[in-house]
């Protein structure tokens, strides 16, 4: 990586104290889990799969829930192996500099690559859990899929027979006020947002990155796409993450930086 785009970013992250990283689904589409609106994202391949991700469809269509079930089943998520953009954000925490990870995933990689799951804001939720949509328990994913995987084929709450979902934000879903919050402060109190692998057009996740800038943070967008935010980045790198972030995560600290 030679382009002037590249060197300013890595001057960006050689003064930086305090970066908050914000990801999407491009930093898990190198470990085998497609993203959303890429190239060759599941949306961009067939619309009808965006639409029956409402919370309205879910709850009115048992077909719907069925789908999701089968679907859930045979996710690439519970084989998928972590990659090298999840790797260089470890090592950029071990380096002291990375203090929190929001992410738009529910794939749970960060975690799996060592990221510590207390720097990790997981703003759409995760997959590794459901959550039943009548009483609110929670319970682990693994225990559903097994009911699934032996005939089930929408399982129900074991508590009070309500309706099952991953614990994942559809449309039409509030998010975790407390976790937005957390991810709100942590793009404030940053000096480096370090966008990376998404389109930026879900909010209220989107809006992060305009809020780091205002409040005076250098932003980084790194992404294969253009984004609707490129304007307010300091420096926009249309290149792999896959390559971007461990050559980011390997540039020694210069010392200087905003307190
Ligand atoms: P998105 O699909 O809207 O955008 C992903 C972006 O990443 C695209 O612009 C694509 O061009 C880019 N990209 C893909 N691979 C890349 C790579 N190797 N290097 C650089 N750029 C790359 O995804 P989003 O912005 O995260 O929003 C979609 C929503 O879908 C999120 O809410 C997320 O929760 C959910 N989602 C999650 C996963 C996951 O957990 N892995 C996968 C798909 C969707």
């Amino acid at each position: 990586m030679a382009s002037d785009a590249c060197t300013a970013a890595r001057a960006l992250v050689a003064s930086a104290h305090r970066i908050t990283v914000l990801t999407g689904a491009g930093v898990s589409t190198d470990s085998g889990i497609p993203d959303f609106r890429g190239s060759d994202g599941l949306w961009t391949r067939d619309a009808d799969a965006g639409r029956a991700a409402s919370l309205e469809t879910y709850l009115a269509d048992p077909e719907v829930r069925r789908l999701a079930w089968r679907t859930r089943l045979d996710s690439p998520v519970w084989t998928a192996k972590p990659n090298s953009a999840h790797r260089a954000l470890v090592e950029l925490e071990r380096s002291g500099r990375l203090r929190t990870v929001v992410t738009q995933n529910i794939d749970g990689l960060h975690q799996k690559a060592g990221s510590d799951p207390h720097r990790v804001l997981e703003l759409h939720g995760t997959l590794h859990a459901t959550v039943c949509l009548a009483c609110g328990a929670t319970g682990p994913m693994r225990d559903a899929l097994k009911r699934v995987a032996e005939g089930e084929p929408e399982p129900d709450c074991v508590r009070c027979g309500g309706i099952l979902k991953s614990a994942t934000i559809s449309f039409g879903q509030e998010l975790d006020g407390e976790v937005l919050r957390r991810a709100r402060l942590a793009v404030l109190d940053c000096d480096v947002l370090l966008v990376a692998g998404t389109s930026l057009s879900v909010q209220p996740a989107a809006g992060l990155v305009p809020l780091a800038a205002k409040a005076g943070a250098q932003v980084i967008i790194c992404n294969a796409e253009p984004t609707p935010y490129d304007a307010v980045a300091a420096v926009v790198l249309h290149e792999p993450v896959g390559e971007v972030l461990p050559d980011l995560s390997s540039v020694p600290p210069s010392g200087g930086g905003r307190f």
